[in-house]
């Protein structure tokens, strides 16, 4: 449970942190939630840790107008916010993130982690990957080549590994607002890691009584986040006035299409994963879908 030896560094800008994380071996720390304990373990042996927490300019929540369409706007999220600060600020039309970052851990957890952190250690069962998915989020990332953006569905690609290269910054990520859009997040949590052991997301829109653009995301089934595609496409056009049957016939069977390996440990095994996604696929759309049917006719 000691770490092994490392210098320390703790910028004050950020053209210095990107300095800092320039080495192969040197990681960025933000609440250390993850990084801690695997420094503890050892499963990690940098030679620099470089603390982040000196750069304000990386905290933060603002809601900021869409280019290009004045109906819209996005919410810009640094990625040092932490999990509290982003639930204080409590910004109307991100609901699932919201949902998601109050299922994260504890007060404790919840007080030192960060949006950024959460993301970019993509542990499979974190909340919030599901939310910023189900929401079609940017993520923006710094480095040497200068910035780059990244969807949030082509952030995270495994058991803890993302795009990321180890010498970029996660800066800040953008959740889209569609006024008249509901979103919601539903979890089993895991009764062993207090993770999710299912968890998921759905975010839609009603127009004219109709299900539009839906999105529906799982974390904790597989090693990435995934898009459940059979809810999406059932969901679909369905009829809002009907949400009861609309959110039966769309989730009863909403692991069909997910290929990707479903995972298990000795508590939780993959088919009790398989059986238990339908109910919280279930929870989510329905409370997506009820909360949309009270936005509709929102304008921004
Ligand atoms: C007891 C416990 C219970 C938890 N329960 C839950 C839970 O129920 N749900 C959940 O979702 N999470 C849970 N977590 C995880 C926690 O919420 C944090 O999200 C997570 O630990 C990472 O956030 P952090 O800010 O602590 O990041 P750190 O631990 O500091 O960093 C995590 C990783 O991301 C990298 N990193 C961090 N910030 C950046 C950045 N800006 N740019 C580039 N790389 C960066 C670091 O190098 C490291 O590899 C739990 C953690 C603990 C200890």
């Amino acid at each position: 449970m000691i770490p092994p030896q490392f210098d320390y560094e703790r910028p004050t800008s950020l053209d210095a942190a990107l300095d800092a994380v320039a080495p192969p071996d040197a990681v960025p720390l933000a609440g250390g939630h993850d990084l801690i304990p695997m420094l503890k373990a050892r499963s990690v042996s940098p030679g620099t840790v470089v603390d982040l927490g000196g750069l304000d300019e990386l905290r933060g929540v603002e809601r900021v107008a869409d280019e290009g369409d004045t109906t819209t706007e996005q919410l810009s999220v640094g990625a040092l916010t932490t999990d509290a600060d982003l639930l204080d600020a409590a910004p109307t039309g991100a609901d699932a993130l919201l949902d998601a970052t109050r299922a994260v851990g504890d007060a404790q957890i919840r007080n030192r982690g960060t949006v950024g952190g959460n993301l970019a250690a993509a542990h499979p069962a974190s909340d919030i990957p599901a939310a910023t998915l189900a929401a079609d989020a940017t993520l923006h990332l710094v480095g040497p080549d200068g910035d780059r953006e990244v969807s949030a569905e082509g952030f995270a690609t495994g058991d803890h590994e993302t795009v990321r290269a180890s010498d970029e910054l996660l800066t800040r990520i953008s959740v889209p607002l569609a006024p008249d859009a509901g979103s919601a997040y539903a979890r089993k949590t895991h009764p062993s890691t207090g993770y999710a052991a299912v968890g998921v997301a759905a975010r839609l829109r009603v127009v004219d009584g109709v299900v539009i653009g839906p999105r529906v995301a799982a974390v904790g089934l597989c090693d990435a986040p995934t898009r459940l595609a059979a809810v999406e496409d059932r969901l679909a056009g369905a009829d809002a006035g009907a949400p009861v049957e609309a959110v039966e016939s769309a989730t009863t069977r909403a692991g069909d299409g997910v290929d990707a390996p479903v995972r298990e440990d000795h508590i939780v095994s993959a088919d009790q994963r398989r059986a238990l996604l339908p109910k919280y696929a279930e929870q989510a759309v329905s409370e997506a879908l009820a909360r949309a049917v009270g936005r509709e006719g929102v304008v921004a």
